[in-house]
């Protein structure tokens, strides 16, 4: 047996003790070698007064095995509670959430037999960064970031993943027909880090048709890489489809920390009665343990958990009259996983999983070395919150504001060109943005910025933000307008 490897272990809320305790004993029967640090987390930390669900100490033992198995919590209800999967992603700098989703069929009833795709999230960034403002009395804005290295990091990421897991192809969604630069960047750094893996199939979809073919045929999907916001909504929806939310496990992976957990919540109406199935968990598990170098014993577990599903016995989530043999509980389906370890699944694929090296090439070590763009001042956006009137007369009103260099060339609303030349048409809302761009071609400076915006002052306006307009070795930095 190998050196046990320190792992820390939370319970959780609701189920989570049970699946917990039936992981755990699956594990320890496979023979994998661990040394467990108990840590609280959840519902009993929240009400002693932790907003954020997770004692101080803890993070010690994070920080100490650098490995995390984690049960659902239950988020008490009310205000003033925080995420605990949120704090611990952006704490520990979770920055993939690796999720595979996977049809058993024909013992677990699903809409797509042979379904086998694994879904990479970008986990910190994106709208998720949670810089969120009310501006003006109708308007709020999210801040939509998207960094070249956390692109690049996560990208990486997925075709290292493919490569160590003899996947085929790696598919990036997003939306950058319509965010040209932020999902542009996503998008221009896939292209770039996919020439780095000539083996591996590359290909993008647009984020609303790539979903809706995920839906219907997702044997069209191998990896699938995405930002944040899409990966969240559309790893439920393919761990769904595939069979049940209930079955799937996930990966958060970070450069030193990495967590390891069902998808599913606590599901406390189901707590305490050797009810809820512990497979979400118990998969989590298996990435854990071909995380932590131990493929083998990652392979022995779960080809005796596909051989327990592929003999019919389920807990009451997945069972059904005619394909189900048993209907076990939590502790049972344990013990029947546990009778099946050394066996392989006879009609389900049967898994192997590879000695990798414990650290895959991402992180600080995946970001390119680039030199940094000649950046260029060449312009700047005023945001007004003003109700006074139409386009025209705000056009009128601050069009006089620009001297000193500057000109008013452009006036938009929620993204519309509305000045010069709007359409009568174009609903206006109080919030406004106003380009200026020099008189005569080329730089201009924040003085010049500084100066506008007490114009804007002494002229009793509202300036509610400014955006500064970059060119970057020449490039564009910045939007231009619809309509513009
Ligand atoms: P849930 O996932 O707990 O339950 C949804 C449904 O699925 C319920 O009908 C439940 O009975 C069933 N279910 C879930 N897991 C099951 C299992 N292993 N076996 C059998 N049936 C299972 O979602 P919810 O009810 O929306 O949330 C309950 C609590 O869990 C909330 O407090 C929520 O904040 C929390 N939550 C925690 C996590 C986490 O810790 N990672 C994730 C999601 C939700």
């Amino acid at each position: 047996m190998s050196e046990p490897v320190s792992i820390t272990v939370a319970h959780g809320d609701g189920i989570g003790p049970e699946i917990m305790a039936a992981t755990l004993h699956i594990l320890e029967a496979a023979g994998a070698a661990l040394k467990i640090e108990t840590i609280d987390i959840g519902e009993k930390v929240y009400l002693a007064g932790n907003s954020s669900g997770i004692e101080e100490k803890s993070w010690d033992s994070l920080r100490r095995t650098k490995v995390f198995l984690k049960a659902p919590i239950t988020t008490p209800q009310g205000g003033g509670f925080k995420s605990l999967n949120v704090t611990v992603r952006k704490t520990l700098g979770l920055y993939a959430n690796v999720r595979p989703c996977v049809s058993y069929h024909p013992f677990i009833e699903t809409k797509h037999p042979g379904m086998d795709v694994i879904i990479v999230r970008e986990n910190e960034e994106d709208l998720y960064a949670g810089i969120e403002h009310r501006q003006t009395d109708q308007v709020v804005q999210c801040l939509k970031i998207i960094s070249r290295p956390g692109s690049e990091k996560i990208v990486r990421y997925a075709f290292e993943y493919a490569r160590r897991h003899n996947r085929k192809k790696v598919t990036c969604f997003t939306k950058d027909n319509i965010m040209k630069m932020t999902d542009g960047l996503f998008h221009k750094v896939f292209d770039e880090i996919a020439t780095e893996y000539p083996e591996i199939e590359n290909e993008h979809w647009i984020v609303d048709i790539g979903a809706a073919k995920l839906a219907d045929t997702p044997s069209a999907f191998d990896v699938v890489v995405m930002p944040n916001l899409y990966g969240d909504v559309l790893s439920d929806v393919a761990a769904q489809i595939a069979g049940s939310v209930g079955l799937a496990g996930s990966a958060n992976i970070g450069e030193n920390i990495s967590m390891f957990e069902a998808i599913h919540g606590s599901a406390p109406r189901r707590a305490g009665q050797n009810l809820a199935n512990p497979s979400g968990l118990l998969l989590g598990a298996v990435m854990m343990l071909v995380h932590i170098g131990q493929p083998e014993i990652a392979a022995r577990v779960h080809n005796a958990w596909l051989r327990t599903v592929e003999d019919g016995v389920h807990t009451y989530d997945i069972y059904k009259e005619g394909i189900s043999k048993e209907k076990v509980g939590t502790k049972e389906f344990a013990e029947a996983v546990v009778a099946r370890v050394g066996q392989s699944p006879e009609i389900l694929k049967s898994v192997k999983y590879q000695s990798v090296e414990s650290k895959v090439a991402a992180g600080d070590s995946a970001i390119s070395k680039r030199t940094r763009a000649k950046k260029e001042l060449v312009g700047v956006d005023v945001f007004l919150d003003w109700h006074d009137g139409s386009a025209n007369d705000l056009g009128a009103a601050i069009g006089n504001l620009g001297n000193e260099g500057l000109k008013l060339t452009m006036i938009s609303n929620r993204g519309v060109k509305v000045w010069p030349g709007g359409h009568a048409e174009t609903f206006c809302s109080d919030h406004w943005r106003c380009r200026f761009l020099p008189a005569d071609a080329g730089v201009i400076t924040h003085a010049q910025i500084i100066g506008l915006l007490q114009r804007f002052s002494d002229a009793n306006f509202d300036a509610i933000k400014t955006e500064n307009l970059y060119n970057f070795d020449g490039e564009r930095g910045y939007s231009l307008d619809q309509g513009a």
